[in-house]
């Protein structure tokens, strides 16, 4: 394998940063729109310019992939703009296992693959009707938040959804998913999973900074009443986090309880890097209300390595570098098959 390629947004610069740092020529599949950001980029070897990601499934843009002998990095955009089953077609290898992306947008898919994690989870709701206490509306697959709302009965519910259904965010109770709203100190906690070595490296942690919600939490509250306004959770950025040190036993534990489901659920388990997003409440106890099978956009804080990882490292390790150095080990070993699909 002598290329790593990903699409241009979400962590590329990231990932192609990483993948230059450990000797991969470097492959950007960029919209002709962003081109000019990219370009500023010293460590991007090679673009190939789309009008639309979607070109990733076309011939043409594969052929150039595969004659590169490229690994494509997935992220958040690319299940944002594709279906499950556009990205399992696609034929260039994906870095990790791209069957359990679909376990990621598929929102009871990914309720299963939780409860089988053994991890704490916020209740789902079968409906509107069975709103009775704070209740967060999200839609399906990686929206980043974006028409979320919040409500806390079936009358409040049915307003809020009107009015989305209206400006267009949303076509109708189809996009919602319901979930109880679990209240704490948010915390997306970051993992990469090695199949090489059996093991699970925690990676490091951030929080995100999501627009309009935290925005409104700097008007006080006679304004916010005032203020005509359904906040969205739409990520703007993310802040970095350590946690307390007591609180690391659970997060490997969860981590490793989650890899171990996934390797009952759908082969060939969880691979790579990953994420389990949530709340700790005031006793210490996370609940997991999401989880990301792939690099999250949180990693992008650690270009240099972060907390954690230098705990593991003696060396900048950021999880664009941890992704290539895991391809450039299974490549030293011939055991590339074992780390994507
Ligand atoms: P998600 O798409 O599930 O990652 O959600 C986007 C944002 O909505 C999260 O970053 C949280 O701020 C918020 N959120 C989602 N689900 C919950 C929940 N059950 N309880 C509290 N906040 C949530």
């Amino acid at each position: 394998m002598n290329s790593i390629a990903t699409l241009g947004s979400h962590c590329a610069l990231q990932v192609l940063k990483g993948a230059k740092d450990e000797g991969f020529k470097t492959i950007l599949v960029c919209e002709k729109k962003r081109e000019r950001l990219y370009r500023r980029f010293q460590f991007i070897d090679e673009f190939i310019l789309v009008d639309s990601f979607r070109e990733v499934l076309d011939q043409k843009c594969s052929g150039m992939l595969n004659e590169n002998n490229a690994v494509i990095i997935p992220h958040g955009t690319l299940i944002a703009q594709m279906s499950s089953s556009e990205i399992e077609s696609i034929k260039t290898p994906i870095f990790g296992n791209k069957w359990i992306l679909r376990w990621e947008s598929d929102r009871n898919m990914k309720e299963k693959l939780m409860i089988e994690s053994r991890l704490k989870i916020p209740r789902s709701l079968q409906g509107p009707k069975d709103i009775s206490g704070l209740t967060i509306a999200k839609r399906h697959g990686a929206a980043g938040g974006k028409g979320y709302f919040l409500a806390t009965n079936e009358e409040e519910y049915i307003k809020k959804r009107d009015k989305l259904v209206r400006e267009g965010i949303i076509k109708g109770d189809q996009d919602l998913y319901l979930q109880e709203y679990a209240l704490g100190v948010s915390a997306y906690l970051q993992y990469f999973y090695s199949e090489l070595k059996e093991e699970l490296e925690f990676f490091g942690v951030d929080r995100r900074y999501e627009s309009d919600i935290d925005g409104l939490g700097r008007i006080p509250a006679q304004e916010q009443i005032d203020v005509d306004l359904i906040p969205s959770f739409n990520v703007v950025g993310n802040s970095p986090l350590v946690l307390r040190e007591s609180l690391l036993e659970d997060v490997y534990s969860m981590g490793e309880r989650f890899v171990e489901a996934a390797r009952r659920l759908v082969a060939p388990g969880m691979s790579g890097p990953f994420c389990l997003e949530g709340v700790y409440d005031a006793d210490g106890k996370f609940t997991t209300f999401e989880f990301s099978a792939r690099i999250v956009a949180g990693t992008n804080l650690y270009v240099d390595g972060s907390p954690y990882s230098s705990l593991i490292y003696d060396e900048p390790m950021s999880m664009g570098r941890r992704i290539a150095r895991e391809i450039k080990n299974a490549a030293s070993k011939n055991n590339l098959s074992k780390i994507v699909t």
